[in-house]
């Protein structure tokens, strides 16, 4: 049965102005790292991307190497784009990226032109797509010159294969460093994506600043600390979870007791805001209007839901974030 959008799918998503761009995004975007390769279960992934859209989420970001293997996530959304959302396109912003190893040799790798240019036509390929709307750059690469890689980052935008460009996982000084660059070639830094939650707190150290300063929009990546910020782990490591599966980038010996000790009396705090905990830690990311889009991940279109959820209640009082700092001193 073909899936047709929610007429309702914009009435209670938040969306932000990406930094001083004319782009707005969703409070909560989706990311596809995990839940939508070869090695996942098709119609999981498809239905989670229905539930998404009809609930206003609008963005949706991939990278060259997604999966397992390596490029099946961006294979597996073009297919879902082509039988759920080709009326949709226009509706949505579709990001990806390169920077990561991807393929053999010396140009699938860090930040060349040549090795984002050659990425980029394949990820268009496997998504079936004539352009992303976001390309970024995946990480530093500290032996190309930075000229280089934001020159490939302008290049592509004239080539008409990306509309925005945007860096992830650049220092705060790196990033003023290429903000500069791209303002000075024409195609403005759009976006940052680093990784940020409650536990995770490196962007707080200047890139934040740089960002605002900029004019920089930003998306905050892994702010669930991959599930450890949910009520899962809570009572140990269950079966199905990021952390047991061979495939998943949690680790079990990072599920570790300090932090699931944390976890519990945050998530005691969560239920007194009348939020569970992965509710709390997203609204606790988006009090602070520097970050554009929190970017969740979610095995399942109930735990998105649940996401969706923090929306509800974005606001803290002194005493709640003081007990939050406390918590995780
Ligand atoms: P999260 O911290 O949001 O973790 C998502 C995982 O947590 C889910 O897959 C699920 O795992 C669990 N989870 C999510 N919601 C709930 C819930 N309500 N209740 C219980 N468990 C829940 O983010 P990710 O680490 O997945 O990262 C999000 C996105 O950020 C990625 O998809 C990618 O797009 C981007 N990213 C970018 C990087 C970069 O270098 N730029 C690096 C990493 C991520 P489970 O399988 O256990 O159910």
């Amino acid at each position: 049965e073909k899936y047709t959008a929610k007429n309702e799918r914009y009435d209670t998503m938040e969306y932000r102005r990406c930094g001083k761009s004319g782009l707005l995004l969703p409070a909560i975007s989706l990311g596809l790292w995990h839940n939508f390769g070869d090695v996942d279960n098709y119609q999981n992934g498809k239905q989670i991307l229905h539930t998404a859209f009809d609930n206003g989420i609008t963005h949706f970001d991939l990278a060259n190497n997604y999966g397992p293997p390596p490029g099946s996530a961006e294979e597996n959304f073009g297919k879902i784009l082509k039988e759920s959302f080709v009326n949709y396109r226009d509706e949505l912003i579709i990001s990806s990226k390169a920077g990561w190893g991807m393929w053999p040799g010396p140009y699938g790798d860090f930040g060349s032109k040549k090795y984002l240019v050659a990425s980029l036509d394949q990820s268009l390929k496997r998504m079936g797509l004539d352009y992303v709307d976001i390309f970024y750059h995946h990480r530093p690469d500290p032996e190309t010159p930075l000229e280089e890689t934001m020159g490939a980052l302008d290049l592509i935008v004239r080539q008409g294969k990306a509309l925005y460009v945007g860096i992830s996982s650049y220092s705060a000084e790196d990033t003023l460093k290429a903000s500069k660059m791209l303002k000075e070639l024409g195609t403005p830094c759009l976006i940052h994506q680093p990784r940020y939650s409650m536990m995770d707190r490196w962007v707080e150290n200047g890139l934040l600043d740089v960002i605002e300063d900029e004019g920089v929009g930003s998306i905050a990546f892994s702010p669930l600390e991959q599930g450890i910020l949910t009520s899962k782990y809570l009572k140990g490591i269950p079966k199905d979870s990021r952390a047991a599966k061979s495939t998943g980038f949690l680790q079990e010996d990072q599920v570790t007791e300090t932090v699931i000790n944390k976890a519990i009396k945050l998530n005691k705090l969560a239920l007194k805001r009348g939020q569970t905990l992965a509710q709390m830690a997203i609204s606790w990311l988006l009090k602070d209007k520097r970050i554009t889009s929190v970017l969740v991940g979610a095995s399942s279109s109930k735990q998105l839901l649940d996401n969706l959820g923090s929306l509800k209640n974005l606001s803290f009082t002194a005493e709640e974030l003081q007990e939050i700092e406390a918590i995780l001193k």
